[in-house]
């Protein structure tokens, strides 16, 4: 055992503070890795504040995790002390279900286990993220970290990456499909990125004017203010694909009415229940489509991360000390982070 300090939620409603823990002592296949960079992402915050039901505190939230290998266990091939390593929303999964024989751990028919919140399979113990100084994960889930990365903004890329990526990829998005982005935070400004290296016409949907300028600096073609019902009818049934990142329940009905037929709708935020009804004629009418995708498996996500070092795709990356994590919570539901904080764990030193 070794001990850790990191920030935890003592409950729903407490703000995130100091939390002194131990991280396992190092089983065959494990890595311990000296966390230097914890990106900050939405489901931090719902895990934190119980959203979703079924937090179990304390909660150390964070699984955009990148570090360094201070030790590895007898068994271990793939990674050696100093290696500078990433670890995302997983740490762990059946590992022999048809699911993870296909890279695919996220849909482990026996369950992953969450970075944070989630049960060890071994000990039964809660997972605790990378709101911390060190982590301890089985190899298979230890994600390399290419050297062109800049390892600060290369953190979201383990979430927010990996998730954007991994459903424009899996429904085919190609040169010349128009992709509508909705909601432009974290998870919206890397879609952006990824649409276009994959060659399609880009539409940001945000209700931030303020954002206009900067999301076509990121990249997108056009922009529509989701809340001007004028913008919202001057591009019904023209996309191919809306990748829904809004982070709180709203309105699907205006947005399928955007797609063209066959259009697909790609929801990655939970916001059960889904409300206000859809109306079936928006999906019937027009053969169109509402889909699902949770993050994405080890293999993909090491993809990403190379095909963000061959393409020079970077996260836009607001650094933090971890001591101001509740107000970059606080900013982070008013929609005011262009486009994802990283904390920086040295400031845990301090
Ligand atoms: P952020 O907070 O970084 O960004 C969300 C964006 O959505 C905001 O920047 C804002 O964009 C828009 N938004 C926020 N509130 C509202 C609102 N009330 N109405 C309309 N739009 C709103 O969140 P993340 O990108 O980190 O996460 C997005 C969602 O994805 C979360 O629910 C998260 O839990 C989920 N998620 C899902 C994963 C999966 O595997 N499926 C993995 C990771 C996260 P703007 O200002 O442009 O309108
Ligand atoms: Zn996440
Ligand atoms: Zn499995």
């Amino acid at each position: 055992m070794a001990q850790a300090k990191g920030y935890a939620a003592q409950s729903a409603t407490a703000s995130l503070a100091p939390f002194n823990f131990e991280r396992r002592a190092l089983r065959a296949d494990d890595v311990a890795i000296e966390i230097d960079y914890c990106g900050v992402c939405h489901s931090d915050i719902h895990t934190a504040e119980n959203d979703w039901g079924g937090s179990r505190y304390p909660v150390v939230p964070g699984h955009e995790i990148i570090g360094h290998v201070t030790a590895v266990g007898s068994g271990v091939s793939r990674f050696k002390v100093g290696d500078i390593v990433g670890v995302g929303c997983m740490v762990d999964s059946c590992k022999h279900c048809q699911a993870c024989n296909d890279g695919l751990e996220q849909y482990c028919l026996n369950g992953f286990v969450g970075t944070y919140n989630g049960v060890d399979k071994v000990d039964g113990t809660i997972t605790l993220g990378g709101y911390s100084d060190s982590i301890v994960v089985h190899e298979r889930f230890v994600l390399t970290i290419p050297e062109a990365l800049d390892p600060s903004a290369a953190a979201p890329i383990l979430c927010a990456g990996i998730t954007t990526y991994s459903p424009l990829k899996h429904f085919g998005v190609k040169a010349g499909d128009k992709v509508g982005v909705l909601g432009m935070g974290g998870l919206g400004h890397m879609g952006v990125k990824f649409a276009k290296a994959m060659g399609a016409e880009v539409t940001i949907f945000t209700r931030s004017e303020s954002k206009v300028a900067e999301a076509k600096k990121q990249g997108a073609d056009h922009v529509v203010i989701s809340t001007d019902p004028e913008q919202m009818a001057a591009v019904a049934g023209t996309f191919n694909y809306l990748l829904d990142t809004i982070p709180v329940q709203h309105d699907l009905n205006p947005y399928l009415t955007c797609l063209k037929y066959d259009g697909v709708h790609i929801l990655v935020g939970l916001i059960e229940p889904l409300e206000p009804a859809v109306h079936t004629a928006n999906l019937v009418m027009k053969r169109r489509v509402i889909a699902g995708s949770l993050i994405g498996g080890i293999p993909e996500t090491q993809e990403v991360l190379d095909f963000c070092a061959e393409h020079g795709i970077s996260c836009d990356v607001e650094m933090l000390a971890m001591q101001d994590i509740n107000e970059a919570y606080q900013r982070m539901k008013k929609g005011d982070v262009k486009y994802r904080f990283v904390i920086d764990m040295a400031s845990l030193k301090r």
